[in-house]
């Protein structure tokens, strides 16, 4: 295993945000990865894994050991059951699934990165979370070198969160996850509905297979391609209100929303185009014109400068409705 020192982290995050990082190294084996966490621990710095780096944002060069993750494999267990090693790529993972009969995860298609951070804001689109196919997570501690399986219930998932959300110290190795023998699709999230309707196809024939076709087609209509305007997707999650900001919130504007128990989710995309930020921004970073919650770059620029763009928008989202933007990727 080779650490480099001092090299530029631009091709390891979607956003290409031109930082440094003081060691960096690349493992494919668990041996390997503890090899890397104890050079940190001789060097007295952090260590931080990275996957495919489409949900982080490197607000100034790193001090410490950054370990992009290429640990591949897979396990299967029975039908139904699967242990996937979390270097593999999450998109050509489901489509395997489909290929092999294993269902569910179709509506998830597409989405970057790696299976390893899937968990870490339980990625979810198309109305299904990834936290609904897991069983177990294997996981080994930075700092104590302890493996732990983490069973489901100890995850602590919630929409775009889950316990290992902000804990650098702990690695996850290999996601268990449970797909359905049973080639039932749902495609009730009324944006795949609708794209659906226009397609010659008679909705109570479609499979598993085609619902991931049709999810890959939308994706790419409404999301700008993360490979030529650099993004790292959603920059900030969709509101979660109690009734008394929600209220507040329809005073100053009415506003799409879903109620789930008693809290009102709106969607944020909705305000930042109401603000007018639509398209708007500055040379090097600017809202998409495809999808208002989607920053995109130009590759030429700092951390620094990413946030105080991003903060402009919250302020002003705060200015103008009185509620508080959220930034969904990791902030480091
Ligand atoms: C165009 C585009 C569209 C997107 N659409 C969606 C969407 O629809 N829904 C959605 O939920 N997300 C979406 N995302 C966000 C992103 O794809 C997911 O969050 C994805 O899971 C990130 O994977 P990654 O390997 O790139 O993680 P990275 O960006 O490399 O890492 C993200 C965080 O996880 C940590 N991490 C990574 N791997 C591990 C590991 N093995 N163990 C411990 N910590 C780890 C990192 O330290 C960092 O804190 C989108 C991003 C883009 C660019």
């Amino acid at each position: 295993m080779k650490i480099q020192e001092n090299i530029s982290i631009k091709d390891l995050n979607s956003l290409r945000v031109n930082q440094l990082t003081r060691y960096f190294c690349s493992i494919e084996t668990i041996e390997e990865c503890k090899e890397a966490i104890e050079f940190s621990i001789s060097k007295k710095v952090p260590c931080l894994f990275i996957g495919e780096g489409s949900n982080i944002v490197f607000t100034k060069d790193y001090d410490g050991l950054l370990i992009k993750n290429n640990i591949l494999g897979k396990k299967e267990q029975d039908s139904r059951t699967i242990e996937i090693f979390s270097g593999e790529n999450w998109h050509n993972f489901v489509d395997w699934t489909i290929s092999n009969n294993r269902y569910g995860l179709e509506n998830l298609a597409l989405i970057p990165g790696t299976v390893g951070a899937a968990p870490i804001q339980n990625i979810g689109a198309y109305g299904k979370e990834v936290s609904s196919f897991i069983n177990e997570i294997k996981t080994i501690n930075t700092i104590t070198a302890e493996e732990r399986i983490y069973a489901k219930e100890d995850c602590e998932f919630s929409y775009r969160s889950s316990v290992f959300q902000n804990q650098n110290n702990l690695f996850i190795t290999s996601v268990i996850f449970e797909t359905s023998l049973d080639a039932d699709v749902d495609i009730s999230y009324d944006s795949l509905k609708d794209y659906i309707k226009t397609s010659a196809k008679e909705v109570k024939t479609l499979t598993p297979k085609d619902v991931f076709n049709y999810v890959s087609a939308l994706r790419r209509n409404v999301l700008p391609d993360h490979n030529k305007e650099f993004n790292v997707g959603s920059f900030f999650k969709n509101l979660t209100l109690m009734e008394e900001e929600f209220n507040n919130l329809t005073n100053i504007i009415k506003v799409p929303f879903y109620k789930s128990n008693s809290l009102y989710k709106v969607p944020s995309a909705f305000l930042i185009e109401r603000a007018g930020w639509k398209g708007k921004g500055l040379d090097n970073i600017r809202v998409s014109n495809k999808h208002s919650l989607v920053l995109t770059t130009t590759g030429n620029l700092k951390g620094k400068e990413v946030i105080k763009f991003a903060n402009s928008i919250v302020d002003d989202i705060h200015n103008k409705f009185k509620v508080k933007l959220e930034i969904e990727p990791t902030l480091i």
